[in-house]
């Protein structure tokens, strides 16, 4: 019997459970897919939003802006990457100008500080790229960027040295509750007192089977194109338009990992599954983005993907569920859910308090992790160092990216299990080649090191398989 089950195991079931794991709870993670953040986690912008463009009075604009304060304190602590970058967002014409100055104004509401308009000389020394025909922005210091898929994986880590156990490849399929709740799943039945629906895209259908029907989650795509590396410093800051009704626009990204990207579209779409990146989205995004910063080149895009905000209306929806008790909705975390996760957590333990959950902190908490080695991140001496420590540092798997054997090794160790599980928690296959050289290579460590033939390594798990037979 679990104290609590927490249903998926994206940014945002990985932050509640990290949370949870600070006190004397029995708590699991059941995730559908073969790994961790295989979701809508895995397919965003990466930017900690500072909480402008949000409506001061709700829910995700307040559970944003201190969502932006808890992530780097979570980075410190869990050795996560993330940088203050700031963000600018522009206005070509007065009128515009007046548009900068009531989202200051709603955002000083939030709580966001040290905001102000910049004006062309500013812009002219600062974002030397910028069209010349923007005449101001709103400077939000306060925005950020993080690697989205390795801050789950982090914070999966960390709560499982904490206790939670984390069930992968464990579709939850069906809910009864009698005195407790009993979960059906691929990997069997869990009882718990508790349930927490984190199924991103998929929460309504999980608050349905818990007999819960006025959740519908409605996916707008955002289609996102990754520019090469060497274009790392087309922008010092993250670039806005005004934001729209339904979408902070299209944007000019700076990114942990160096590559630029540009996007995402806002698309209303009907399947869940649909992640198709196509002619018309790219031309939108380049127009979009080009009366932004003129020189961008759609010949410099390496990569695209498309991910599905899951939507349920204009705010998050995170509810302990007056006619089912002790089952918590947290349903509708479209964006900043990223941002917002660990600030989601917290109103998730307040929750569980009030509805009557009694837990203490545990005396041995662990509340650190040792920060990842990524050799692309180091400078010449530091790898120089790395390298004379051990030797598979110095044996390069994907030469585009730097990324080492002894990299590929501690994330399998690290609980990668498939070729995408090792690009999120390494970049190997990130680069301009996307595997040519290193595809054949990690598919040999991941077989070596798990004990299983080549034949039954997929890309993502299901039928993703990707070579059909092993010669003797
Ligand atoms: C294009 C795009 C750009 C974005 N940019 C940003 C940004 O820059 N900043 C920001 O703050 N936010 C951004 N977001 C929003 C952010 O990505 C999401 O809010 C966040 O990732 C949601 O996390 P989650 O854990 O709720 O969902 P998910 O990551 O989808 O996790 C839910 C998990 O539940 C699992 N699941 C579903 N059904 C079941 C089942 N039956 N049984 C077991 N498991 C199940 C899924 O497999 C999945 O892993 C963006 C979103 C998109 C699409």
């Amino acid at each position: 019997m679990h104290d609590i089950i927490i249903i998926g195991g994206g940014v945002v079931g990985t932050a509640i459970a990290r949370e949870l794991s600070k006190y004397r709870l029995k708590i699991a993670i059941l995730e559908k897919e073969v790994e961790i953040a295989f979701g809508v986690s895995k397919s965003n912008s990466g930017i900690i939003h500072p909480g402008t463009q949000n409506k001061s009075n709700s829910l995700k604009g307040k559970l944003c802006v201190e969502g932006n304060k808890l992530v780097r304190k979570l980075a410190k602590k869990l050795g996560i990457d993330f940088k203050e970058v700031g963000q600018l967002i522009v206005a070509f014409n007065q009128e515009e100008i007046e548009r900068l100055k009531e989202i200051k104004k709603e955002g000083e509401l939030l709580g966001i500080k040290k905001m102000k308009i910049v004006f062309r000389p500013w812009l002219a020394v600062n974002e030397p790229n910028l069209n010349p025909e923007i005449i101001a922005a709103l400077l939000v210091p306060s925005a950020g960027i993080i690697s989205p898929y390795r801050m789950a994986y982090d914070l999966s880590e960390n709560a499982a040295k904490n206790g939670v156990e984390i069930y992968t490849d464990c579709e939850v399929t069906n809910i009864k509750k009698d005195k407790y709740f009993e979960i059906e799943s691929k990997l069997g039945v869990f009882s718990s007192r508790y349930i927490i629906n984190a199924a991103g895209l998929f929460a309504d259908d999980i608050a349905r089977m818990a007999g819960i029907k006025d959740i519908k989650i409605k996916p707008r795509k955002g289609q996102e194109f990754l520019l090469d590396k060497k274009k790392e410093n087309i922008t010092n800051h993250l670039i806005f338009p005004l934001p729209s009704q339904t979408s902070k626009g299209t944007l000019v990204i700076k990114t942990s990992d160096g590559n630029p990207m540009i996007g995402p579209t806002a698309e209303e779409v009907e399947d869940k599954y649909d992640l198709s990146t196509d002619e018309s989205g790219l031309a939108q995004v380049i127009s979009s983005v080009k009366r932004l910063v003129p020189s961008i080149n759609p010949k410099d895009i390496i990569a695209y993907f498309a991910g599905l905000r899951p939507v349920s209306g204009e705010d998050f929806i995170i509810r302990e569920e007056k006619s089912v008790k002790r089952f918590i909705n947290v349903a509708g975390i479209q964006s900043p859910g990223l941002t917002a996760a660990p600030a989601i957590a917290l109103y998730v333990s307040k929750l569980l308090k009030t509805s009557g959950l009694k837990f203490k902190r545990k005396l041995n908490f662990k509340p650190f992790r040792r920060k990842t080695i990524h050799l692309f991140q180091s400078d010449k001496k530091l790898m120089k160092k790395i390298i004379s420590k051990n030797k598979a540092f110095g044996d390069i798997v994907c030469r585009c990216e730097l990324v080492s054997r002894a990299e590929i090794e501690a994330a399998i160790e690290r609980g990668a299990k498939t070729m995408d599980g090792i690009k999120f928690r390494t970049r190997a296959q990130s680069g301009r080649c996307h595997g040519g050289f290193c595809t054949t290579r990690i598919m040999r460590i991941l077989s070596e090191k798990l004990n299983i033939p080549l034949n039954e390594i997929s890309k993502r798990g299901g039928k993703s398989g990707i070579v059909v037979k092993e010669r003797g």
